[in-house]
């Protein structure tokens, strides 16, 4: 799976990351919910605070009420009221929505990302991928990436979907149990 992310830092110095949820990706806690509409879902986390892959998460809003409302590019978000340091001024909050309109627009090629294997950037198809290293978060893999043609950047998921034994155990502890 490819999850698109932008990485930014507000006004107040706060460095957040903004995560478009597409129809079909896996959110929430443990990845346990899946958004079934049409309309995207926009996440954004504290990056400071490593409580999931991408930060402590913040908040989470449907991409059209948000970004069809002028008052929020005018005047920035609250993502919630009482904490100061998560407020988005409305600079920042503009190059994130603009980031989100390009993806929506010319919608990043997923499909053809994994037909590729994860060779080729979903944005502009360059095979100039910065990849990092494998993390591992206890029951799944991930690893950063991002393309140095287009500086997107995204975050490729693995699973584990089978395994091959090499040497079996004279042990059978299974068999043992059955006695
Ligand atoms: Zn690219």
């Amino acid at each position: 799976m490819i999850k698109l992310i932008k990485k930014f830092t507000a006004s107040n110095g706060i460095n957040f990351i903004a995560r478009l949820v597409f129809k079909n990706d896996t959110y929430g806690l443990g990845s346990s919910l899946t958004h079934d509409r049409d309309d995207p879902l926009i996440e954004f986390y504290d990056s400071r605070y490593p409580h999931t892959e991408y930060g402590q998460f913040v908040s989470r809003y449907f991409v059209s009420p948000l970004l069809g409302d002028e008052d929020f590019e005018a005047r920035g978000l609250d993502l919630q009221g009482d904490v100061p340091d998560w407020k988005i001024d409305a600079a920042s909050l503009k190059a994130v929505f603009d980031w989100v309109r390009d993806v929506m627009d010319k919608g990043p090629d997923v499909y053809g990302y994994l037909q590729s294997h994860g060779l080729h950037c979903p944005n502009c198809g360059s095979g100039e991928l910065d990849v990092g290293n494998f993390e591992f978060d206890g029951s799944r893999c991930y690893q950063n990436v991002s393309c140095e043609v287009c500086g997107s950047e995204w975050v490729d998921h693995y699973t584990l979907t089978g395994c091959s034994i090499i040497n079996l155990s004279k042990i059978k502890a299974k068999k043992d149990n059955l006695k």
